[in-house]
Parts: C-alpha cells; sequence; structure tokens
C-alpha cells in the first residue's frame, strides 16, 4: 500500500491478466480477442492496461475516440487499434497515427475515401459498422449496395472487418431479439462479401454477448467490461478477479450534537448525537452526488460508512458512529466486484459509470 497517496486507485495488472486468459478459454483457439480500453480502459490505467495486454498479445484494442487512440500511439502501443466513433475532422490524424476508423455513414466514408486519395494511401484498414437494432451508428442492411460500389471506385480503403453491436446481450429476456439481430448480422456479411473479392474479420459481440452466445463469436469478440471484472452476470463476475481498487483515508474526525447538521445546505440533521468522519474523495473524483444521504457508503474497518448529507465535489462526510476509527485510518471505496455492483444498484446506476466516473485526479497505483 503507497504511503503517501491518501485516496487511490489500485490497478491490478495480475486480476487483468488472469480475465484475459478466463474470457479466452471460452473462445474458440481461433477467436481473436479485441480488449476495449476506452475512456482511460474503463476509468483504470490505459497505457499500462495496454502494455499488459500487448504481453498477451491481444488482436486488438479498440477506443471510442481519436485522442485515446492517439495517446496509445505516442506511448508506444504498436497492436491494430480500432477507433469506435471518429468524426470526419479525425481521418488525417486516423491516418498519421494508424488508426482504424470505424466506418459508419456515407459521410464518414466520403471525407475519408478523399483523404487517402490526397495523401496517395492504398487499402487503409477500415472497419464497415452496421446497425443492427441499436439505432445509434452504423449503415443499415438496405446501404449495403450503394456501400459496395463507393468501395469499389478507388482502392484506398480495405474492409478489414465488418461489425455490429448487440443491445441487450446481458438480458436473457431479449434472448429473441439478440438471436434476430445474429441473423441479421449474418445476412449481412454474406451479402457483403458477395462484392469483395477478399476476406475480413466478422465480430459483433461485448462481454456479455460473448459469454451469453457462443453462436456470436465470429471470428474475435470485442471485450471491456469483463476484463476490469464484471460480465453483467453474477455467475460469470464470481470467476473473474476485480482490477480496480478505489481507497482512501480519514482526514478528521467531528462529534456531532443532536440537532447539529453535518455538510452543504443541512443535509444531514443530527437525530442523536453521532460521529462524523470527513473523507477526501467527492464528486470531482468520481463519487456521484446520488450517493448523498446515506444511499452511498463507504467501509472502515469492514463496517458500513453510509454518506451523512450531501456529497461535496472533493469530500464527503460519512457516519462512524459505530465504527472504532481515528483520523489517518484506511478507507475503502470498494474493493469487490459485489461493493461496487451494490452500490450501483443503491444509486441507480451500472458498474459502467462508476467505474469510468474515477476521475484522473485519483492516482492509479499500478499493481503487477
Ligand atoms: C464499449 C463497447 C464494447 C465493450 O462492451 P463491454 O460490455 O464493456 O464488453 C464493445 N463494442 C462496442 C462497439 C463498444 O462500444
Amino acid at each position: 500500500m503507497p504511503q503517501n497517496a491518501s485516496t487511490f486507485l489500485s490497478v491490478d495488472l495480475n486480476a487483468l491478466v488472469h480475465n484475459y486468459h478466463f474470457i479466452k478459454s471460452y473462445l474458440k483457439p481461433n477467436t481473436n480477442f479485441l480488449a476495449v480500453i476506452k475512456a482511460f480502459a474503463y476509468g483504470h490505467e490505459a497505457i499500462a492496461i495496454a502494455k499488459a495486454l500487448e504481453k498477451e498479445k491481444v488482436a486488438y484494442f479498440a477506443v471510442a475516440y481519436l485522442q485515446e487512440g492517439i495517446h496509445l500511439r505516442k506511448a508506444g502501443i504498436s497492436t491494430p487499434i480500432l477507433v469506435l466513433h471518429p468524426q470526419q475532422s479525425d481521418v488525417q490524424d486516423c491516418v498519421a497515427h494508424q488508426l482504424e476508423p470505424n466506418i459508419y455513414s456515407f459521410n464518414i466514408l466520403e471525407t475519408f475515401q478523399n483523404c487517402l486519395k490526397k495523401l496517395n494511401i492504398q487499402e487503409f484498414p477500415i472497419h464497415l459498422k452496421f446497425n443492427t437494432g441499436l439505432n445509434r451508428l452504423g449503415f443499415s442492411h438496405n446501404d449495403i449496395p450503394e456501400l459496395l460500389s463507393k468501395l469499389a471506385s478507388d482502392n484506398t480503403c480495405k474492409i478489414a472487418s465488418v461489425f455490429s453491436h448487440l443491445v441487450a446481450s446481458e438480458d436473457l429476456d431479449e434472448k429473441e431479439f439478440t438471436q434476430k439481430q445474429i441473423r441479421l448480422y449474418t445476412n449481412i456479411l454474406s451479402e457483403i462479401q458477395k462484392g469483395i473479392p477478399y476476406t475480413f474479420t466478422k465480430h459483433l459481440a461485448n462481454t456479455s454477448g460473448t459469454l451469453n452466445y457462443p453462436e456470436a463469436h465470429f471470428d474475435m469478440v470485442r471485450i471491456g467490461i469483463g476484463l476490469y471484472g464484471y460480465a453483467n452476470d453474477k455467475k460469470w463476475t464470481a470467476q473473474l478477479k476485480n482490477v480496480g481498487k478505489l481507497y482512501a483515508v480519514i482526514s478528521q474526525i467531528f462529534p456531532i450534537q443532536k440537532g447539529e447538521s453535518v455538510g452543504y445546505n443541512r443535509a444531514f440533521v443530527a437525530k442523536n448525537d453521532c460521529v462524523s468522519a470527513t473523507i477526501p474523495i467527492g464528486h470531482a473524483d468520481g463519487i456521484p452526488r446520488t450517493w448523498s444521504k446515506g444511499k452511498g457508503y463507504v467501509t472502515i474497518h469492514g463496517k458500513k460508512a453510509p454518506v451523512l448529507g450531501n456529497v461535496c465535489m472533493d469530500m464527503i462526510m460519512v457516519d462512524v458512529t459505530n465504527i472504532a476509527c481515528k483520523e489517518g485510518d484506511q478507507v475503502r471505496i470498494y474493493d469487490s466486484q459485489q461493493t461496487l455492483e451494490d452500490l450501483a444498484t443503491k444509486t441507480g446506476t451500472i458498474t459502467y459509470e462508476l467505474l469510468t466516473a474515477i476521475s484522473q485526479r485519483v492516482p492509479r497505483i499500478i499493481v503487477e
């Protein structure tokens, strides 16, 4: 445990590698693994995570935005990187940093082809995204003839992959919808293949799609949350290890008398005498305001200490009336999947949001 960091996120690379191998053991030997490391590797630390996974020889990385890809390239990451959500203004930088764009619309395709033509580049790898029900990004099934003709108009681009994204792969009540998506995606693949003289990689499944639908693995799977220890289902999460653990300390302890209040706007007023502890982590660090008034909690010496009053920007105050503790003692915000999932449920959100909310102000301590 570092002595100099009061509030920190510990990032366990051994847990990451365990999760990678666990998920890989569910794949056929020739199915490729794409690691999704967008949003600072779901709030963990993109460079350290990317380096550890590069050692394991993952086939691909994906990030959401251009700058995330440039950040990885500047750190020396050489594995192919798919940029899931590029903008027209990004195409030149994509080429300069060998970042492979998701081509999801005719606008972005045209901009990209024009840019490559000007630079006199041929066969730059691109990834065609199809909308099969999420209605978020991607070409539609009906766009295929026009798309094929645009692609045939020059040889600037080479289709590295054709992919889509599942809507509700974690929800087995939506099995029928998911199976419909898989069928539509399969039809799209065969129509594209008819018009293209070479083969391309096919990928559809995120973490829960991979674990729940082996028939959706195709050539590659795109794993995000599972790498960090969460799989949208207790059964799978139990097999994974938690990568990120968030800790803080007690800065100061206040005895609070009956009738006194704690924090902004007097959101907590003591019904009885009690004890409050101030913790150096707040909403600017990624503790949501929804944790206010007892909905969220931290753990001190193994006991739950609920948040008193409102979450502040840089601090929370918690109830330690029944906990023997002193200033300087360690505070666990979360260090297990169960705790983070419980906090997410109690405060009306999902683990994805809590993980990615941890701001850059919180030091990351890499555990190898
Ligand atoms: C974020 C993302 C993923 C990863 O999803 P997880 O549920 O975290 O595994 C996969 N594919 C796309 C297109 C994404 O945007």
